[in-house]
């Protein structure tokens, strides 16, 4: 039996952090994963995302080189050649978590582990006990329970596909549904994107929402709105016919389900603990990241609070570090989380809505412009347009809100993200000269209001 101060289940990004940031705090800690470290990010998610977005974004990138005197040949784009690099990279950053657990002195075991009861698991046969346990274990894609779902594919198969379909309907308009109807939109394969409800992106910005509806129509992306898929059949040689409500079928080569994601607690027995869920399955937490059980702590994806995003875990899990061992008691509440969605043009988002500010605050001013961003002007083939919103609370003139669609969006928010967080007023906003020429500008030059 081995005995630790803190024992992590789950080596992705929360899981990792907690572990290490205790470790260099003094404390004995173990950690156990079961299938590689870095979890979902590194392996299945953010990294092989933003790789597989920027190789897609190359097409425009040839396109604007044209409008810029290139003469470029017809380029070939070489699927295979992409998921080797990919994967190569990502094995590489596999190996830098293991250096660096190893550094910091955390004691690895590879397995997943289950909990024999509420004080104990087992990895692979080998029983631990700890002070402290941190359920890290994340989450994994949800299917919904439609007929001949298995033909379809999710993000975790979406990387791997043994060859680039020429079409593909994605059911579900989240920000990863989005982002994949980018990526294999602007690599040449026929898109469709559908979802249940009348618009796509439910919790971004009324307007945010609204404009990359348009875009994405522009660029060729089918949008299908307000439906629900029944069942999933072959259909011909190599292809899969998806029948709809109402009776309508869309016949494609692959169809993918980005329909949301779910704790992935298929190996942890966390039945014998007596921890609590939520009607999602979530662990149910405090803003201490403590469970129901006064010595078992859950961090990230698995948790029902804060946002399923990796930056959010990681500094969960130092947080979680520092107030147990560090002798700095402190939690996530007082952050502030700007998020970006690598769709093609991108979204930057920090703070509330218009929405959520009209039901918080008694005044809202708005400040909102529009136009084609400087590259792609000299082109007449690249039609995209820019949004960007600052929401200011009226009576203190504070920034509440600041929401962005086009290029470098992600760059730009988290800039933002810190202003934001510093309270910044719009007149601070207007008090800063921009930088010409450039799109970030724009967000200290809005000087009109466009609704109160
Ligand atoms: P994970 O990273 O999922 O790690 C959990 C780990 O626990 C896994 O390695 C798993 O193997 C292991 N495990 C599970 N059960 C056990 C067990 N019983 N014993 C041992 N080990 C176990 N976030 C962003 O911030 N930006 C992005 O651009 C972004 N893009 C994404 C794109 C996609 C396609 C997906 C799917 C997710 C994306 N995310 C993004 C979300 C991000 O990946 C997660 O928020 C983050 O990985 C959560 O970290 P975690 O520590 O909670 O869990």
């Amino acid at each position: 039996m081995t005995h630790y101060d803190l024992f992590v289940i789950g080596g992705g990004s929360g899981g990792v952090a907690a572990a290490r940031a205790s470790a260099t705090l003094g404390a004995k800690v173990g950690i156990a994963e079961g299938d590689k470290f870095g979890g979902t990010c590194v392996n299945r998610g953010c990294m092989p995302k933003k790789w597989y977005m920027y190789a897609s974004m190359c097409a425009a990138e040839f396109e604007a080189a044209k409008s810029y005197g290139w003469d470029v040949e017809q380029p070939q784009f070489n699927w295979d050649r992409l998921k080797e690099n990919t994967f190569k990279e990502i094995a590489r950053l596999n190996g830098v978590y293991d250096t660096l657990l190893d550094g910091s002195g955390v004691e690895v075991h590879q397995g997943f582990a289950q909990f024999v009861d509420a004080n104990t698991v087992s990895v692979d046969g080998t029983l631990i006990t700890a002070d402290k346990f941190m359920i890290a274990v994340g989450g994994k894609p949800f299917v919904p329970d439609v007929k001949g779902a298995e033909l379809g594919i999710t993000s975790d198969e979406a990387f791997h596909l043994e060859k680039l379909p020429k079409s593909i309907l994605i059911i579900g308009a989240g920000y990863i549904g989005v982002e994949f109807a980018g990526i294999f939109n602007s690599l040449g394969v026929d898109t469709k994107l559908m979802f249940r409800a009348g618009r796509l992106m439910r919790g971004f910005d009324e307007d945010v929402r609204e404009h990359m509806e348009k875009e994405l129509t522009k660029k060729g992306i089918t949008l299908i709105a307000a439906t629900n898929p029944v069942s999933l059949c072959k259909h011909g040689e190599n292809g899969i016919r998806l029948c709809c409500e109402h009776d309508y079928d869309w016949d494609v080569e692959q169809v993918m389900f980005t329909t949301g994601r779910v704790p992935n607690l298929d190996h942890l027995n966390l039945e014998a603990t007596q921890v609590k869920r939520d009607e999602r399955g979530k662990i149910i937490v405090d803003e201490w990241q403590k469970t129901n059980v006064e010595h078992i702590y859950a961090v990230g994806d698995v948790t029902n609070t804060n946002l399923d995003l990796t930056p959010v875990a990681i500094n969960e899990g130092r947080a979680f570090a520092d107030t147990h061992f560090g002798d700095n008691k402190r939690n996530f509440s007082d952050f502030v989380t700007p998020t970006a969605v690598f769709s093609q043009p991108p979204i930057g988002t920090v703070g509330l809505t218009e929405a959520q500010a009209r039901e918080t605050y008694k005044n809202i001013d708005i400040y909102r412009t529009s136009f084609r961003p400087t590259k792609y002007r000299l082109s007449d083939t690249l039609d995209e347009a820019l949004l960007m919103k600052l929401v200011v609370d009226a009576d203190t003139d504070k920034v509440v809100g600041a929401h962005m669609v086009g290029p470098e969006a992600g760059e730009i928010i988290q800039m933002l993200g810190v202003a934001l967080r510093a309270g910044a007023t719009k007149h601070e906003f207007d008090r800063t000269v921009g930088v010409h020429p450039t799109l970030a500008e724009e967000f200290c030059t809005m000087r009109e209001k466009v609704s109160a």
